[in-house]
């Protein structure tokens, strides 16, 4: 089975390794030494500032965008919400649940954010901004220069759920003015799926601080807390941090974050490149390195997806909804090489053979 989707991605051999042992108990300070590393490799990776802080959460990626939306903004703030996708409606969902007043940008499918999307928003009475930096649904990367530039010059609160981007794309948490970045285990860090993670800044620190959110798992402020010995209110997938720390040391001594960046965009831009004159479309204005979005010419993108799996042990990532039979995406996220590129696209040519593509 090859796993193209974008995530549960395929983990390497030492990460499997660890899945394979007993899972200790925890309140020690031998793993609290393995949440304080985890912390530190976290801020490295994303170039956070030296006093921002991480969080980790015993939930996938949306406990960290509730969590997110929950302790940072209150009924007081008004918020900007990039939606072009299924990420970016979650956030619409959360805002709504959360009683937090917010303005969606709508983005059409496929579709980049513009200066001229922000103009109308510009000077008026918002307070944060929250944007899934790469929506993942559609294969959109966002100009995060841009929307750094108008959240400085209109003081806004920026949350980015960089959940599929981080270290497969650029990004500097401290340069953008990053007050949230939020990322999941299953993504890039090509761990098993269950914990995801909250850097803040130290903005965002004193928000947590000062607003009260009315739950008791969720709440960042007991987190901090706990951290700042390493340790979490409650009991963690300790098995996944395990995990989490054998990539984040292994990423750092092969490199870092520009190799793992690197590797995966090379990843990426061999697959770009052999797929080239099959019949597919590419509907995405600006891609991310994680995933390309691919609309079959001939074919419903769904079935495809079951074709590959049922008679090519080949997972590709459908899509739901609207999308289903247009679109589909390729992952080049967890432990994938060219060599598996090239197995994909000889699948995909020897369904272009049978009549199927
Ligand atoms: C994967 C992903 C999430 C998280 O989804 P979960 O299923 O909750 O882990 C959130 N936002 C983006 C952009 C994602 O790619």
């Amino acid at each position: 089975m090859q796993n193209f989707t974008v995530g549960p991605v395929q983990s390497n051999e030492a990460v499997r390794a660890i899945g394979y042992e007993q899972v200790p108990y925890f309140r020690t300070p031998e793993f609290s030494a393995v949440m304080l590393e985890n912390e530190k490799l976290v801020k490295k990776f994303a170039k956070a500032d030296d006093d921002a802080r991480v969080v980790f959460i015993t939930g996938s990626g949306t406990a960290s965008m509730e969590a997110t939306v929950m302790n940072v903004f209150t009924e007081n703030d008004k918020v900007l919400i990039v939606n072009g996708g299924s990420f970016g409606h979650r956030f619409v969902q959360l805002c709504q649940i959360h009683g937090v007043p917010f303005t969606e940008i709508k983005i059409d499918s496929g579709k980049a954010l513009t200066a001229e999307m922000l103009q109308p928003y510009e000077s008026q009475d918002y307070t944060g901004f929250i944007v899934n930096v790469h929506e993942t649904s559609t294969g959109v990367h966002y100009d995060i220069e841009m929307i750094n530039d108008f959240c400085k010059r209109n003081s806004l609160f920026l949350v980015v759920d960089a959940i599929s981007s981080f270290l497969a794309d650029p990004f500097n948490m401290k340069a953008l003015n990053v007050d949230v970045m939020i990322t999941g285990s299953q993504k890039a860090l090509a761990c098993p799926p269950g914990i995801s993670v909250i850097v803040l800044s130290p903005r965002a620190v004193n928000r947590v601080n000062k607003n009260s959110a009315k739950c008791m798992y969720f709440d960042l402020k007991s987190a901090l807390k706990n951290g700042e010995r390493g340790q979490t209110p409650f009991t963690p997938a300790v098995g996944i941090l395990r995990q989490i720390n054998a990539r984040l040391k292994e990423i750092d001594e092969a490199g870092g974050v520009e190799s793992e960046i690197n590797k995966i965009a090379m990843v990426a831009n061999d697959f770009r490149e052999k797929i080239k004159d099959m019949p597919f479309e590419i509907v995405s204005e600006s891609m991310s390195n994680a995933v390309t979005p691919l609309q079959p010419l001939n074919a419903s993108a769904y079935d495809i997806f079951t074709i590959l799996k049922d008679e090519y042990e080949i997972w590709v990532c459908p899509n739901g909804g609207e999308l289903a039979d247009k679109l589909f995406r390729v992952g080049h996220i967890g432990a994938l090489t060219k060599d598996d590129n090239t197995k994909l696209v000889e699948a995909m040519k020897d369904m272009q053979r049978r009549g199927l593509l």
